[in-house]
């Protein structure tokens, strides 16, 4: 359930069957959210948003409802970008270096920029389209060496290298941008 603030846009209201009480956090797109027990109502939900303004003001980064907007545009605008490059992109190398995965995902979490999971999905960060080509190579061509290592151990790394001898450079440079939108 969506509620219209005043102050805070649009309140994302998550009803969780096992939350005992409220609890208050930001969503990535900035927006309020509120988790809550199972059975309870708008006006309830409303009520308590009411009561714990100050407190919200003064400890958690609500974005302006302005922000919230154009962030949504960005990220659809950038998942389309991304749909239409980064699984042919990740197919291409996959095939050009002998690797299968199961499945390439989408994502836009704040804090990273893939993942491989043990049942071979590779999870690819839509940011990487805002970041330059050969990182966002280096970061698919991390994901695929992790189909053969779940680590990051040496022989993880001497496999990077071996499709990307920059990739320490590579690695550095990527923390100078955020996956975040
Ligand atoms: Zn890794």
């Amino acid at each position: 359930m969506i509620i219209k603030d005043k102050e805070f846009g649009e309140v994302i209201v998550r009803k969780s069957p096992l939350s005992k009480n409220i609890k208050f956090s930001i969503s990535t797109s900035g927006r309020l959210q509120m988790s809550v027990p199972k059975y309870t109502s708008e006006f309830l939900a409303k009520r308590f948003l009411n009561s714990n303004r100050a407190m919200i003001r003064e400890k958690l980064p609500v974005r302006n409802p302005n922000e919230q907007r154009a962030r949504d545009y960005q990220k659809k605008q950038l998942m389309k970008k991304a749909k239409e490059y980064l699984p042919y992109r990740l197919e291409y190398y996959a095939k050009r270096y002998s690797y299968k995965y199961e499945k390439c995902r989408l994502t836009h979490a704040n804090t990273r920029w893939g993942s491989c999971s043990s049942n071979k999905t590779i999870s690819l960060n839509i940011g990487l389209m805002k970041v330059p080509e050969t990182l966002r190579d280096y970061v698919i061509l991390h994901e695929l060496a992790h189909l053969n290592h779940m680590d990051h151990s040496r022989a993880f790394w001497a496999e990077v290298a071996s499709h990307d001898k920059n990739y320490k450079m590579h690695e550095k440079k990527l923390k100078m941008f955020n996956p975040g939108l």
